[in-house]
């Protein structure tokens, strides 16, 4: 487990003219679930992505479990990043996609690996689809091999990119819940990112509101509620005015 740190976090792109992150700085506790959210283009993830080594700063820095991590190359930070789209490897069976994380991250002989893929597809519910090639699955399917994919690693972060937004209704209702308790049994740092203030009220111990690159308010979902520091806060959590 880890603490993540942001501290004064800036990225800036089109020479500067574009400001996608605006001087974010955000504490994220051992354990803690936040949710980021706001709408569409205010920079959620390019945040995300500084954290994971996929986006170097403009300024900055990224602390991960007290360490200054920003100069370290994401295959070397302990983070696993779950994304909208799966990414998962195409020609890959399920087995495949989730051992070849543990591969990159740990120094596991090969049945040490097709064990933890094991136990850890059987808690996801996917041990049926380790054969199976994405290209077989739902996509509800291939977002719960994308999340094994995640946890097998153990990794001290899991980073969460609207990895739900792809789902129907009544699927992404299940998985929310699903995540919740991965997340509470675990106890693994999460931040997970969501332009759906519902998802945001109802998932994280604390949620992170971003508008325009600028971090605008943190606080308990209640909190932020009922007594949001701005209109834009009010509005998109849809306190009563
Ligand atoms: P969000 O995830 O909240 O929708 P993003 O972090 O993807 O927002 O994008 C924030 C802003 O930065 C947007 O205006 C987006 O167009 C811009 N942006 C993101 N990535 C790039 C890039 N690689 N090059 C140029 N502009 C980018
Ligand atoms: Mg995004």
């Amino acid at each position: 487990m880890a603490t993540v740190t942001l501290d004064v976090l800036r990225k800036e792109f089109n020479s500067g003219r574009l400001v996608a992150v605006d001087d974010v700085s955000l504490e994220v506790a051992n354990g803690e679930f936040v949710t980021v959210v706001g709408p569409s283009g205010c920079g959620k993830s390019t945040t995300l992505r500084m954290i994971a080594g996929l986006e170097q700063p403009t300024s900055g820095r990224v602390h991960i479990g007290g360490e200054d991590v920003t100069d370290v190359h994401a295959r070397r930070r302990d983070v696993a990043m779950v994304f909208q789209n799966y990414a998962l490897y195409p020609h890959k069976t399920v087995r495949q996609n989730m051992a070849f994380g543990l591969r990159m991250s740990t120094d596991l002989g090969k049945d040490a690996r097709n064990a933890k893929v094991d136990e850890t597809a059987a808690m996801m519910g996917i041990e049926g689809l380790l054969d199976d090639q994405p290209s077989e699955l739902s996509g509800g399917q291939k977002q719960r091999v994308a999340l094994g994919r995640a946890i097998v690693r153990e990794p001290d972060v899991f980073l969460f990119d609207e990895p739900l937004s792809n789902l129907d209704a009544k699927l992404r209702a299940s998985m929310r819940t699903e995540i919740q308790r991965l997340q509470d049994e675990l106890g693994t740092t999460a931040i997970y990112v969501t332009h759906d203030q519902e998802e945001a009220m109802t998932m994280g111990d604390r949620l992170a509101i971003m508008n325009g690159g600028v971090l605008q308010q943190t606080g308990t979902p209640k909190d932020v509620y009922t007594t949001p520091n701005s209109e834009f806060v009010g509005g998109f959590v849809g306190s009563p005015s």
